[in-house]
């Protein structure tokens, strides 16, 4: 059986000294996963903006002025297009995302005519649209989505102050759904909210107690937006959101951690001790969502620099032969022949 976490324990994680904290986790990577593999996600945001909740870092919240234009959901040739271009670039997940209270059911048919295409195109498919019911859940699954993100964000002693238009339970609920329909979880949270180290390790202690912890944790930094209530929040030192990588890498062995929004303001030195910590898992091209993410090209030449290889899955449609082919030019060619090759 899974160990039962404590908020004490986790926090006896976050208080090691920094380097034994490395140490620790490393081992636990190693362990359990292949530390050279790198899982690359890309994320499209598939209707944007305007969204009812009032989530204080979010630029998507129509309660907010960011001058973010609102869009409706797209066409499903659209996201098609995208995530073929996705998958040119190396990417074997690819995730969809709607800025919903929760999924309307005449959007149902769409939603399930794009993650039955991005299947067919070999990818694995994630889908953030917000709460859930049990039948969409269910009628997601049937359409084949691998993934649903849905994060708890913060701890439960400190979402009040982040998020007050859905509970912390009715998160909670929609995992749960999202699990007993066979959809593997995506879930995790944001560093730099304002939270203490205790709402920290009270995040993760929540995702580890889960009945079964997220396949995917994606750990965020804030990313400051103008017009946000939290666009002048205080910068969140670069070791703390290193230490919560290697706290979440501890507490989650079997999980993917992903290193998700804020990318784009850490410096390669930064991610590369966040993929020492256990991280082994990014966003890659597209947009992340309305946040800037490093070009991929960036990427590329940063995995190179570090010997990492981005990690295929064996897809349905059998097209392994030309991922594979994609990870030996990653590591031997320059950018431009990788995309020229992979298109
Ligand atoms: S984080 Fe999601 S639910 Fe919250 S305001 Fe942004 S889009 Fe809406």
């Amino acid at each position: 059986m899974a160990q039962r976490w404590t908020v004490s324990q986790a926090q006896d994680l976050f208080n090691q000294p920094f380097l034994e904290l490395m140490f620790a986790a490393q081992q636990v990577h190693r362990q359990h996963f292949d530390p050279r593999q790198v899982q690359v996600s890309t994320l499209l945001s598939i209707k944007t903006g305007a969204c009812p909740e009032d989530c204080k870092y979010c630029p998507q919240s129509a309660r907010y002025k960011t001058g973010l234009e609102s869009e409706r959901l797209m066409e499903v040739a659209e996201v098609l297009a995208s995530a073929r271009k996705a998958k040119a670039a190396g990417s074997s997940r690819f995730c969809m995302g709607a800025a919903w209270k929760n999924p309307h059911d005449r959007d149902l048919p769409y939603l399930e005519q794009m993650v039955r295409g991005v299947k067919a195109l070999g990818m694995e498919t994630c889908m953030t649209l917000g709460t859930l019911n049990d039948s969409q859940a269910h009628r997601l699954a049937d359409a084949g989505l691998d993934y649903y993100n849905h994060n708890l964000d913060t701890s439960p002693e400190f979402y009040g102050s982040v998020i007050t238009t859905r509970s912390y339970q009715e998160r909670l609920d929609t995992l749960g759904k999202v699990r007993d329909a066979g959809i593997k979880v995506c879930s995790g949270g944001i560093v730099g909210l304002g939270e203490s180290v205790s709402d920290r390790a009270g995040l993760l202690v929540q995702l580890a107690n889960l009945p079964v912890p997220p396949e995917s944790v994606p750990i965020n930094m804030l990313v400051k937006v103008k017009g946000t209530p939290m666009a002048d929040n205080e910068d969140v030192d670069p070791f703390d959101f290193i230490r919560t990588i290697a706290v979440a890498r501890i507490m989650m062995p079997g999980s993917h951690v992903r290193l998700s929004a804020g990318r784009e303001q850490m410096s390669e030195q930064t991610q590369a001790m966040c993929f020492m910590a256990g991280a082994n898992s990014i966003f890659y091209g597209c947009k992340l969502l309305t946040t800037p993410n490093p070009e991929e090209d960036k990427d590329l030449q940063l995995f190179r620099k570090l010997g990492l290889n981005p990690q295929h899955t064996t897809t349905e449609s059998g097209d392994n032969e030309q991922q594979q082919l994609l990870t030996g030019q990653l590591l031997t060619a320059d950018s431009g022949l990788f995309y020229n090759a992979a298109v």
